[in-house]
């Protein structure tokens, strides 16, 4: 057995073989001037919505890509009765019949692969390798799930007991999952949520981000081709404050998942308590103010790679981004100079030319704030070094990749989900100042640290509350079933998603105790 045991991870493709890359970028570029059409799916048709929105590219705003349909609160009353009847005989299906489903799901993805990274291209403005994670990651978490629910679901766990009496502990899915999703990873965290909730048993509505509906339209389209039944899993593609709302305020629920910020998480959690009938779960994915900490130690020509890529690959958008460097003021100098020459080699631009790094961010109000928020950090800072911005961005929500430097995480007052670093000088005798300045953030997503001292590097990781830990090397991407994700404190309630625990958060336990 390799590292990953007898499973095995999606390999994607190398787009530096000219074999593979130039078929890839043909077929990519043959959806170019695609128009999609998609709307909400419940029982397994699409239904005509009032509502019509115009969908259209971040890269260049006067693109077009296609048109989707809005759900209202009526449509998500009528999907989630459908789903509740349809729930018992889907909670009572083998685990098997479940994980054959998602499996031919993973397939599916991987046949429609160059359609789904055209369209995380198009519709979420990602760079090409992103798209080539994206659709890996929602391969892998597919398989993954069915894996695990195998294991897990497939037979009750025997229990000691009595002499003449059986005991045994079973699980089994909970109802019906809202699952709430982010534009970040539209069709990886997507079908993350959803085919956990599946593979455990549950009936699913499942609600995209406003911004990639269409993406999302995709992957349920090809869920149900892979018989995943139309009675079980429903898409409502909507405004969120509608439709989230109305069905976060549901009694007969089973539990929700959610991804997105921490305040529509604790939104959604007063919305939970605040209903009378079942106490239903929330599982959380939330943001995190993410810091790395490179101490004299490390080499400033190995760490600013990693620092970029943390940092400014998928324009900052990424939970799991880096936003606040501590270097030691010994290598600060050196570390920034790097720093600075890196950007300015940064091309930032079309993200289907393989050679932008750094595409645009989501939307015209993402770009706006975080525009915004460069202005008035700039008061307080000092900027280190920014990208190139070619003429190209001009039509689209493109910001500036930069960086600043800060005096302290505290002048972090707003939440900057964007290509944006801040860097904090940090004196030997200040570790412990750091890392109470990180915990004190409240958020606990990632954490860096690039050191060769091992046992300095350990000790600060341990005490750091974070979800996941990367030393000396970036910490971003983390990959199903090798490092599940997932934080702590402000930034989630975890379980973590793509780990060995997660299917546990869709069940229900049922103990047997048995006298025949
Ligand atoms: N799992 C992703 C990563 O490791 C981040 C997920 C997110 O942004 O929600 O980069």
């Amino acid at each position: 057995k390799g590292i990953l045991g007898s499973r095995k991870n999606s390999s994607g493709l190398n787009m530096n073989i000219h074999s593979q890359g130039d078929q890839f970028f043909e077929k990519i570029r043959s959806y170019q001037n695609n128009q999609w059409q998609g709307g909400p799916i419940i029982g397994g048709e699409l239904v005509t919505a009032d509502h019509k929105v115009s969908v259209t590219s971040p890269q260049q705003t006067s693109q077009q890509m296609g048109t989707i349909g809005w759900a209202d609160a009526k449509l998500a009353e009528k999907a989630l009765t459908i789903a509740n009847q349809a729930f018992p005989a889907w909670t009572r299906t083998k685990a098997d019949d479940r994980a054959v489903k998602l499996e031919k799901l993973a397939d599916l993805l991987e046949e429609n692969m160059h359609e789904l990274i055209a369209l995380c291209t198009l519709e979420a403005g990602k760079s090409l390798q992103d798209g080539v994670d994206e659709v890996r990651e929602a391969v892998d978490f597919c398989r993954y799930y069915a894996i695990k629910a195998r294991e897990l679901m497939s037979e009750g766990e025997k229990l000691p007991g009595p002499t003449g009496e059986k005991n045994e502990l079973f699980v089994q899915g909970r109802g019906t999952f809202v699952c709430i999703s982010p534009w970040n990873f539209p069709l990886a965290i997507f079908l993350g949520q959803v085919t956990a909730a599946l593979a455990t048993g549950n009936c699913v509505i499942a609600k995209p981000a406003e911004q990639t509906g269409l993406i999302a339209y995709r992957a349920v389209q090809l869920a149900l081709e892979a018989g995943i039944p139309g009675d079980v899993l429903h898409f409502l593609p909507g405004n969120g404050a509608e439709i989230g709302a109305y069905l976060v305020s549901q009694e007969n629920i089973g539990g929700v998942c959610f991804t997105g910020s921490t305040n529509t998480a604790q939104a959604i959690n007063r919305a939970l308590a605040a209903r009378s009938g079942t106490i239903v779960p929330l599982i959380a994915e939330t943001g995190g103010q993410n810091a790395m900490m490179i101490d004299s130690t490390a080499l400033p020509e190995q760490v600013v790679t990693d620092v970029v890529h943390s940092a400014f690959a998928s324009a900052g958008q990424r939970c799991s981004a880096l936003r606040v460097l501590y270097v030691q003021d010994d290598i600060a100098d050196r570390v920034l100079d790097l720093l600075k020459g890196s950007m300015a080699e940064l091309t930032v631009g079309d993200p289907i030319d393989h050679k932008t790094d750094v595409g645009p961010v989501i939307d015209g109000i993402a770009k706006t704030n975080l525009e915004q928020h460069i202005q008035d950090i700039q008061q307080a800072g000092t900027i280190i070094g920014e990208a190139p911005m070619p003429e190209y961005t001009q039509g689209g929500t493109f910001v500036t990749p930069t960086a600043i430097e800060i005096d302290s995480i505290s002048q972090l007052v707003r939440e900057n989900f964007g290509p944006i670093l801040h860097v904090i000088r940090f004196k030997n005798k200040e570790v412990d100042k750091v890392i109470n300045d990180i915990n004190d953030t409240g958020f606990g997503l990632t954490f860096g640290i690039h050191s060769r001292n091992e046992t300095f590097a350990y000790d600060v990781a341990r005490k750091i509350n974070v979800g996941n830990v990367y030393i000396n090397r970036n910490q971003i991407g983390a990959i199903v079933g090798v490092q599940p994700f997932g934080g702590q404190g402000l930034s989630g309630t975890g379980p973590k998603a793509g780990g060995p625990h997660y299917l546990y958060a869709f069940m229900t336990e049922k103990t047997f105790s048995d006298n025949i």
